[in-house]
């Protein structure tokens, strides 16, 4: 079995389980090996000279990757059900590398938002010296009216980062492609599995893998998949910029996909519950979750999705400092810590009205949010019920 026998048809686990292996050219070995390298020698001069020719296709130099790189690329590309996947060191460099790909002074982006904090800091520092002017459009109201002569790029998150906001993409992405705009979506919610980029009519699919693809919480890595038309562009630009990640980490990343499909349904029952729980605890003011009624954007989410993941936000009533130092270090389970996708549970609180501009946060903050992990659903709510008994003795 090669990577050629993958069947889209199939179930996601039984992709999952073989895509990106290649067991007869490596002697029969399962996995791909780590392949490591910055020399790639060449038989002769006319096998070199064509290397020339086509520098961005296949190993020429270890900057480019090598063998386990191009497995994990090939691996998430046919995954998302795009043309091809590059990978870089992060979640952010996919990112700012997709944005330097497309944008040059003078021209218009049009950011979501309710974006990572991070993807926001980039536009209002790197871009803005670069003169590239960015405008933030409200997630639920869409980019209607926003689209200049100037405008190059459309950057979507859906749902968005820390409050679920989920994007109207089909539409968006019609809109954009009409206008004769690209559109890119940090996708890292779906990880590759709850949302299909591609069909929805997006040219840039962008995974955080540092989350749910490599799973385990100790490797930082990005993945950028593409359409056919708009390969060249990102693999020139992360090529520019000498971005390039270690065999390693493209192997731990393979071995997080291998189980990605049964990962992620387990993080999401056990979010679904938590949430209801919390639902009905008295000091709980909103729970935000994308599969609850009262997300902005749920029938959009009920429509586009298959499913959700580990995440959910929620306030409490008369929020203190105190109350919220007494609850997240009252924990035992739940980490405080930022990022998500491991199987551990994770708390981290925010302020949702400060890393936003145009969109109305309507609940009082700050607000916290979950990652519920592998652990049993039980012992965290027996966790969450210890946090407020601490809440509750806070003032
Ligand atoms: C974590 C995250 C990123 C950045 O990924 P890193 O690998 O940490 O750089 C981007 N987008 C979203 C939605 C994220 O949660």
């Amino acid at each position: 079995m090669s990577a050629d026998d993958d069947d889209a048809a199939r179930h996601v686990c039984t992709r999952l389980a073989h895509l990106g292996n290649d067991p007869a050219s490596n002697h029969g070995v399962v996995n791909p090996p780590v392949y490591r390298a910055s020399t790639i020698l060449f038989p002769s001069l006319d096998a070199y000279e064509e290397g020339e020719r086509t520098p961005f296709d296949g190993t020429r130099y270890g900057r480019r990757g090598t063998p386990t790189t191009f497995a994990l690329e090939d691996a998430v590309a046919r995954l998302e059900g795009g043309y091809r996947s590059v990978a870089v060191p992060s979640g952010l460099a996919a990112i700012t590398l997709t944005l330097m790909a497309f944008l040059k002074a003078g021209d218009h982006l049009l950011m979501v938002d309710t974006v990572y904090g991070p993807t926001r800091r980039f536009c209002e520092s790197v871009l803005k010296g670069l003169g590239i002017e960015t405008t933030y459009y409200n997630p639920i109201a869409g980019i209607d009216g926003c689209v200049r002569a100037n405008t190059r790029l459309v950057f979507c998150e859906s749902p968005g980062s820390l409050t679920f906001e989920v994007q109207d993409i089909p539409r968006l992405a019609a809109a954009a492609r009409a206008a004769g705009v690209i559109t890119a979506i940090d996708n890292t919610y779906g990880a590759g599995l709850l949302f299909n980029a591609f069909a929805a009519g997006v040219d840039i699919s962008i995974q955080a893998a540092t989350k749910y693809i490599v799973g385990h919480s100790d490797v930082m890595m990005g993945l950028i998949t593409t359409t056919e038309e708009t390969f060249l562009r990102v693999r020139r630009a992360t090529a520019f910029f000498g971005s390039c990640v270690s065999p390693d980490d493209c192997y731990a990343a393979l071995r997080g996909l291998r189980t990605l499909g049964v990962r992620l349904p387990r993080h999401e029952a056990t979010a679904l519950r938590v949430a209801r729980w919390l639902q009905g605890r008295p000091e709980v003011a909103h729970v935000r979750h994308p599969a609850l009624a009262d997300c902005p954007g749920h029938d959009v989410w009920r429509r586009d999705f298959s499913g959700s993941n580990g995440l959910l936000a929620f306030t409490v009533h008369a929020p203190s400092r105190a109350k919220l130092a007494a609850f997240i270090d009252g924990l035992e389970l739940f980490g405080l810590g930022a990022s998500w996708g491991g199987y551990e549970s994770l708390i981290v609180p925010f302020d949702p009205a400060a890393i936003r501009t145009c969109t109305p946060w309507p609940h009082a903050g700050p607000a916290i949010r979950l990652h519920c992990g592998l652990e049993e659903a039980d012992d965290l709510i027996a966790d969450l019920d210890r946090g407020f008994a601490q809440l509750a003795a806070a003032s």
